[in-house]
């Protein structure tokens, strides 16, 4: 028996899944794990230790602590392209099944990543993928990292982060072991013409159903 809700939080890159999350965690005093974090940080300590991130890479993720996964240097784009390498690798997901399933034990809880709903927890009590245009997450992404959509390499920096977060949507969507795809009881929100205000009373209208 679990002593909470468990809310999945689904979707590809910087669709708008973690500002939602934590948001829904805040409305409904449930605690927030961004699962994508865990994926990072084994890309961090491979990384770290010198490795190809697509070499076997359980070892990390074993052995991972949580201070790891508070390290500020997880949000960089060699390390998002590195996580989506590591977590192809079923012996890294199946080492961070464990840790995702206690966090919501005891209370419950709101969880954002690709297999959250399908795999990690098909019985999760409200299952929502969010999604948006290539486009529009490539320019969230980009405004929040302190881009200038005026200065003159704007339109090569948009389309080369929009090239890389094709590709890694792809990888993630296609690899063998827990691929990134739509529960069948999931409800979809496309934030392309929504702002966080309203994704989350969406979001809550789904969850009080
Ligand atoms: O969500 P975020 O961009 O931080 O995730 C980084 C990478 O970690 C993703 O591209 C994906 O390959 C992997 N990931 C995953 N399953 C999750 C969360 C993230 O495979 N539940």
């Amino acid at each position: 028996m679990r002593g909470g809700p468990v809310i999945a939080v689904d979707g590809p890159a910087a669709a708008g899944k973690g500002t939602l999350a934590r948001k829904l965690a805040e409305a409904l005093d449930l605690p927030y794990l961004d699962t994508g974090l865990l994926y990072r940080a084994v890309a961090r300590l491979a990384l770290d230790a010198g490795q190809d991130p697509a070499h076997p890479a359980e070892r990390f993720a074993q052995a991972l602590m949580p201070a790891d996964m508070q390290r500020k240097d997880l949000r960089t784009p060699d390390v998002a392209q590195a996580a989506s390498k590591v977590a192809a690798q079923p012996a890294v997901r199946a080492a961070l099944v464990e840790t995702q399933r206690r966090f919501a034990a005891e209370r419950g809880a709101v969880l954002d990543g690709r297999d959250i709903g399908t795999a990690i927890f098909p019985d999760a009590d409200v299952k929502l993928f969010i999604t948006a245009s290539p486009a529009t997450r490539t320019l969230r992404r980009f405004l929040q990292s302190g881009g200038d959509v005026n200065t003159p390499d704007a339109q090569t920096l948009l389309r080369e982060m929009e090239e890389a977060l094709r590709a890694r949507d792809e990888a993630d969507a296609s690899r063998d072991s827990a691929p990134m795809r739509v529960a069948d009881d999931a409800h979809m929100i496309e934030t392309d013409t929504l702002d966080a205000q309203a994704v989350l009373a969406e979001a809550l209208r789904f969850t009080r159903e």
